[in-house]
């Protein structure tokens, strides 16, 4: 298994208890969509703005590096990534900076997920770099 196949869930690994454990986090370099609700938790838009235009509030956000798109339709947006891989929030230790305020789709995974109960789990260790890429899992 290489570090490319994070872009395809049917190599992924069965998760069980204690497989994050020293991790690199691959589930934090799939996209990642959040609601208006999640945006509001994580402290980046107000209720009022939540309750305005949500197009204006993602112009304000892509400006400012947090979201790369929103998706009008679903009312979703994408977080950034950084160099098109990790997530924003993900730390130099390839934790989560914000966990306690994550959004929903990050607390369901991978119950949740492009393949529900399955994860790229350790391709690889923590301290290396894996070139990969974002994968399409708009469901993620
Ligand atoms: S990829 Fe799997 S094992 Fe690794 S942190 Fe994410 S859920 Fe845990
Ligand atoms: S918010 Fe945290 S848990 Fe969710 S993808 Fe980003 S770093 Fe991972």
């Amino acid at each position: 298994m290489n570090s490319d196949d994070v872009q395809r869930p049917s190599t992924w690994v069965k998760f069980k208890k204690n497989l994050c454990e020293g991790c690199w986090s691959g589930c934090c370099t799939l996209p990642l969509e959040a609601s208006a609700h999640d945006l509001i938790r994580l402290g980046l838009i107000t209720e009022d703005e939540a309750a305005s235009s949500l197009k204006k509030v993602a112009r304000r956000l892509m400006k400012e590096g947090y979201i790369q798109a929103f998706q009008s339709k679903s009312q979703l947006f994408v977080i950034e990534q950084r160099n098109g891989r990790d997530c924003i929030f993900l730390g130099k230790d390839r934790r989560c900076t914000v966990y306690e305020k994550r959004p929903e789709v990050c607390r369901a995974f991978p119950k949740i997920g492009p393949r529900p109960g399955f994860c790229p789990g350790h391709l690889r260790s923590v301290g290396e770099k894996p070139q990969v890429r974002r994968i399409s899992a708009s469901s993620s």
